[in-house]
């Protein structure tokens, strides 16, 4: 078993570059980013994913902790059933409303479709209950922020509209 490298996601296989590999062609296009955000110091990260963590929430714009915080959701119809899962940067109140939505919706459509909406819809509703009530620490900023605080820094340094930043 093996995480992709840029999603963090376990799977098998993958598509293997330089050492690195992807769950889908998707985060395949994110190598040039990841390899350049391999060079940035570890500190530097911390730093960047701390002032996030502790900065506004970007969809309120009210207090934090702000981290990363999933949501589920899943539709039926008839013989087809579409399921997602998101990841949203906010606070723990903008988190809670998008849960309890998916949850809603999720009791509301997931139900209908056969047989994969009677198998997944209890799973999308325990996954949006476990992320309503077992939220990412709130003291210290979680791994997937510091992935993505990582990801923002190198492509902020691989931007070709800001050559001269250290
Ligand atoms: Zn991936
Ligand atoms: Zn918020």
């Amino acid at each position: 078993m093996a995480r992709c490298s840029a999603c963090g996601r376990i799977m098998l296989g993958g598509i293997r570059i330089d050492g690195y590999r992807y769950c889908t062609q998707r985060c395949r296009k994110s190598h040039a980013l990841i390899s350049v955000s391999d060079m940035i110091e570890p500190d530097v990260i911390n730093a960047f994913a701390t002032q996030i963590h502790s900065g506004p929430c970007p969809k309120c714009k009210g207090s934090g902790p702000v981290d990363i915080h999933k949501h589920y959701q899943i539709w039926s119809a008839l013989v087809m059933t579409r399921w997602s899962s998101r990841s949203q940067v906010s606070c723990r109140r903008c988190a809670l409303k998008s849960q309890a939505g998916g949850l809603v919706s999720t009791l509301l459509l997931g139900w209908w479709g056969f047989p994969w909406g009677l198998i997944f819809t209890p799973v999308q509703i325990c996954r949006n209950i476990t992320a309503m009530v077992r939220p990412p620490n709130p003291a210290a900023p979680s791994d997937s922020l510091k992935r993505l605080a990582k990801l923002q820094l190198a492509s902020r340094v691989s931007s070709p509209a800001s050559p001269r930043q250290p």
